[in-house]
């Protein structure tokens, strides 16, 4: 049994996965729209969730769950690309609002589970995440949960580079694009583009809040002319690995009746 993506679900056959007898997971590819340099797209961290989306829903099947892959949030909070067209912005309460809504909406719907996939960075994105999970799961303990590499345990399984905090429309998301959606990079703009040595992890701590202000005045950081498919390939596994962590995790606090 291969995941399916919600969308294409009918309410009917929707009706017969969920009468089917395993707990129905949801996985929710969370993003932004914004500038990703001048060779990825602009959906670039919609594109990332929803690759790891895709790797993960194939191993939570194997752990004999159901999975759907949920139409994708592709709007987010995107403060620091101020200033570069396409970045389009949604203040924090609401993006918390609005995830904390679709989630209860999804578990109303008979989901068991809603796992938020980001791929988005940006510490008040990142906040708003956590926050409407934990909204939801204060009612309803086990039912939401949120993969996110920021976490310095996931973190820790990534590469080099996006360790280093170098690690906007580099060679860490390059290298993903390229092995999940290749036609969403420019590989005439990629190849001549040089590295850019800029963590924005210490900028942000330093308090300096925009690619401008830090000095990324073509919107990446990082080497993306480094990027390769086969690390990619590797990269998304490891973003696989850690949804289907945090989803068994959260999981394993369900009531025995929803989780069975
Ligand atoms: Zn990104």
């Amino acid at each position: 049994m291969t995941a399916r993506a919600l969308a294409a679900h009918t309410t009917a056959s929707l009706r017969a996965l969920l009468d089917g007898g395993r707990p129905v997971v949801a996985l929710v590819p969370v993003g932004s729209t914004e500038p990703h340099g001048p060779h990825l797209a602009l959906d670039t961290d919609v594109v990332i969730s929803k690759g790891a989306c895709a790797r993960a829903a194939a191993r939570l099947e194997a752990r004999g769950l159901a999975v759907v892959i949920a139409p994708a949030i592709a709007y987010g909070v995107t403060d620091c690309a101020e200033g570069f067209a396409g970045a389009v912005s949604v203040p924090e309460p609401v993006l918390a609002a609005y995830l904390a809504a679709v989630t209860r909406g999804l578990l109303a719907t008979g989901l068991a589970h809603v796992c938020l996939v980001n791929n988005h960075l940006e510490p008040a994105h990142d906040r708003a995440v956590r926050a409407a999970a934990a909204e939801v799961v204060a009612d309803r303990p086990g039912a939401a949960s949120v993969a996110c590499p920021l976490t310095r345990r996931w973190a820790r399984t990534l590469s080099p580079e996006f360790k280093s905090g170098a690690c906007h429309a580099g060679r860490y998301e390059t290298s993903i694009v390229l092995a999940t959606a290749p036609g969403r990079v420019d590989e005439h703009a990629r190849a001549a583009l040089p590295e850019v040595p800029i963590s924005l992890s210490e900028q942000l701590s330093r308090g300096v809040g925009t690619f401008a202000a830090m000095g990324m005045d073509r919107a990446y950081a990082g080497a993306p002319a480094a990027a390769s498919v086969e690390e990619g390939d590797a990269l998304l596994d490891r973003l696989a690995e850690m949804v289907e962590g945090e989803v068994v995790e959260a999981m394993a606090s369900l009531s025995p009746a929803r989780s069975a």
